[in-house]
């Protein structure tokens, strides 16, 4: 861990008495299955439960789980919204604009973003040498959203700054650059073969190839030494993953960032090292098989 990954460290006041993930569907969520094998490994006497809650009932739902002094996460639809619901937010969450695991302080409720570590852990995974990769390696992001925020900020706090965003809708990248103050330059879809050409990572950070065999960018495309994260996981690896491990890529889909989001969320909520090794354990025995570390 670096000194300026150091930073992002943050550590709940009091462990929280439930934990919760919210959603809107969630019944598909992967958390419960290893933040459950977390803390039975750690011998933390908490169950973690799913909460289905509708975008209208998100507001409410946040009052009740800070008098409950609760903690957990929060998942697609509600990050963003969470972010404006929850007052006191941790600087990380306040930058990404989206809170993904929170915690109850004071009978409030505290917001943070563990996405940018689970991002930052995947990098780290596929460019080990990191300090001195990242100050010449050409990273290509696609997409705009909320987690191209996090892991543009993972990317900067790791040292990268030579980074290309891709995004059909340029203007959204525009502002996300603007506003994280993180210098990018900016490219339409049909200038991804340029782009691409000198690039040591590229990262796929839209939702092509999750419902889809679509790939992000041809696999010819990528240069030989060329490294590839995409934030997508599903059972089994993304076909786009898989065509680049095919062709001797190094190439991660999102499991790990999955993984090491909830690792330093339960880092968060109880102080301890999380047990990673129970956490993909029970992925791995899970019945989607995921298989793999
Ligand atoms: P989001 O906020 O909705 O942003 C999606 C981005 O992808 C936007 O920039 C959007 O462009 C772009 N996009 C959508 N469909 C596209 C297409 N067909 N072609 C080109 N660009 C497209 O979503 P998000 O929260 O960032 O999540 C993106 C994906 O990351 C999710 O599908 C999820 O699978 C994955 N994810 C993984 C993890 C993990 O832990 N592994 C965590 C978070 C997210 P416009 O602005 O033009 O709409």
């Amino acid at each position: 861990m670096t000194a300026q990954h150091r930073e992002h460290v943050v550590r709940a006041a009091q462990r929280p008495s439930r934990l919760v993930i919210l959603g809107h569907p969630v019944a598909h969520s992967l958390s419960p299955v290893f933040q459950n094998a977390a803390l039975r490994a750690a011998g933390i006497p908490l169950v973690y439960d799913r909460e289905d809650v509708a975008p209208d009932a998100l507001a409410a739902m946040l009052r009740q789980l800070a008098a409950e002094g609760a903690g957990g996460n929060i998942t697609i639809p509600h990050k963003e919204s969470a972010a404006d619901l929850i007052a006191r937010c941790t600087p990380t969450a306040r930058r990404v604009g989206a809170v993904n695991t929170f915690w109850t302080e004071h009978g409030e409720l505290v917001g943070h973003n563990t996405d940018v570590d689970g991002a930052a852990a995947s990098i780290r995974a596929l460019l080990p040498a990191v300090a001195d990769a990242a100050r010449d390696t050409s990273v290509v992001l696609l997409g705009a959203g909320g987690s191209a925020a996090a892991t543009l900020i993972a990317l900067h706090t790791l040292g990268y700054h030579r980074i290309t965003i891709v995004a059909r809708t340029t203007a959204r990248a525009q502002a996300l650059a603007e506003r994280l103050a993180i210098p990018a330059h900016i490219v339409p879809p049909d200038a991804i073969a340029r782009v691409t050409v000198d690039a040591g990572l590229v990262i796929n950070a839209t939702p092509i190839g999750l419902r889809d065999d679509a790939f992000p960018v041809p696999v010819a495309m990528l240069p030989d030494d060329c490294a590839v994260f995409d934030l997508v996981y599903r059972r089994g690896l993304t076909p786009w993953i898989a065509a680049c491990r095919d062709a001797g890529r190094r190439a991660e889909d999102g499991l790990r960032m999955l993984v090491e989001q909830g690792a330093s969320a339960f880092e968060t909520w109880f102080d301890v090292p999380a047990p990673r090794d129970a956490m993909w354990g029970a992925l791995n025995a899970a019945p989607s098989t995921y298989d793999r570390r």
